[in-house]
């Protein structure tokens, strides 16, 4: 089925190098190394009256704390929002890590489970929840132990109540990131996207007010308290704040997880974070956000990257997952098998979603490229999709049709000049 295939390992013109971690190769930090540098003395502070919600809040919003899953929702008002609705309310971490490229999660889950689940703690006692849920990607099923290990320690140690986090695996669905659609699948229905509103913040787990939130979100609280407000937002670049955990691969020298400014621009973070190009490539093009953020071509390799700064270029951040890609790809065939990722994972639900990714995809593979239709097509779908997933769909399709112009001609994909 090919719901089961790893979404991350797609190769979108550039191999992305991905292997299976092995549960006995993940040498984690333990709960008692956590505690003795400092871990879960913000949870403590939070919970006996030394650390109050306003003051956190506060502290959150000067450093700029951003939805690091892709949204960027500033997290003290996703807070606000749920703080306000009449409880019982939920948490829920979404751990589901789908979108092609994407690996920051992971990176963290596999070092620092502690400093995850602090965070995740904190924000589950911001809202007062009644559970914390957590929902993994089944594709990580050494990260499925570490949690289970880790969450094992902390009942042990009475710092959590048995039963209160609630460890649920994905299948394999990358709507299952999105988080209406992560909240069906919580409750034991196909991972369909729901119309908006309600929010998931009113009315979500199980009909209830829902704090949903990334891995890496809340995986810096306890560390911006720790280190302070001022640190975090002084850490970016090009008038941004905070830190980003970019996933960076494709063809560059060192691909990995970076962890860089905001705003740090794409020539700068392969320079000084990824050794530079791979041997013998140069770079042609760039994908700043997976699957869904577009692609913009080197000359637009100078723009900082963060949240609202790619917009006007049709473009976003999303994740941070950056795919490179050198005069050695094919740009037609990444554009082509994006689209086939997004018909092959589109939920079906709506029309121009299901219908449309699949008539792209039909459109990409005639030898000429029949513009028109494919822009029209591209309107429909961003205009009624009900989710991200159709209304991103075109972007791949949208961006070569703008900034690639010169090599869709010469593949003979569109007329001359
Ligand atoms: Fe499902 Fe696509 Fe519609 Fe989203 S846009 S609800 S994935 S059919």
């Amino acid at each position: 089925h090919h719901h089961v295939l790893n979404a991350n390992a797609r190769n979108v013109g550039a191999a992305v190098e991905q292997r299976q971690v092995q549960p006995e190769e993940i040498s984690w930090q333990r709960l008692s190394d956590y505690c003795s540098s400092g871990g879960y003395q913000l949870l403590a502070d939070c919970r006996e009256g030394r650390v109050n919600i306003e003051a956190l809040k506060k502290e959150l919003e000067h450093a700029g704390l951003r939805g690091l899953g892709g949204a960027g929702f500033p997290t003290f008002r996703k807070w606000q929002a749920v703080r306000a609705e009449p409880g019982p309310r939920y948490a829920v971490i979404n751990a589901d890590e789908g979108e092609p490229g994407t690996f920051k999660d992971r990176y963290y889950l596999e070092r620092e489970p502690h400093g995850f689940l602090e965070g995740a703690l904190v924000s589950a006692w911001v809202v007062e929840a009644r559970a914390l849920y957590i929902y993994l990607r089944d594709e990580y099923p050494g990260l499925r132990r570490v949690l289970t290990e880790a969450i094992a320690e902390l009942e042990a140690a009475e710092i959590v109540a048995p039963g209160f986090i609630i460890l649920r695996r994905g299948a394999g669905a990358y709507i299952c990131g999105e988080e209406s659609a992560l909240i069906e699948s919580l409750e034991g229905k196909p991972g369909k996207p729901r119309h908006r509103p309600p929010f998931v913040a009113q009315k979500g787990l199980f009909g209830q007010p829902t704090l949903v939130n990334n891995v890496e979100t809340v995986y810096w609280i306890p560390r911006i308290h720790a280190q302070g407000a001022d640190w975090f937002a002084s850490q970016g670049r090009h008038g941004r704040r905070g830190l980003r955990s970019f996933s960076v691969s494709g063809r560059v020298a060192r691909p990995g997880v970076h962890v860089a400014p905001a705003g740090i621009t794409l020539n700068e973070l392969i320079e000084e974070y990824c050794g530079g190009m791979a041997e013998g490539h140069r770079l042609l093009a760039y994908l700043p956000g997976g699957a869904s953020g577009g692609i913009l071509p080197a000359s637009k390799a100078d723009i900082p990257l963060d949240f609202d700064t790619l917009q006007e270029h049709g473009c976003f951040i999303g994740s941070a997952a950056v795919i490179v890609l050198s005069d050695q790809d094919d740009l037609a065939a990444a554009a082509s098998n994006l689209l086939g990722f997004f018909a092959d994972e589109s939920c079906g639900q709506c029309t121009p979603c299901r219908v449309g990714t699949e008539k792209m995809l039909t459109l990409l593979e005639r030898d000429t490229w029949d513009e028109e239709t494919l822009q029209q097509l591209a309107r429909v779908m961003a205009d009624a999709s009900i989710c991200g997933l159709g209304q991103a769909a075109p972007n791949p399709v949208l961006s070569l049709l703008r900034d690639f112009r010169s090599e869709l001609a010469h593949s003979n994909l569109i007329a001359k000049g």
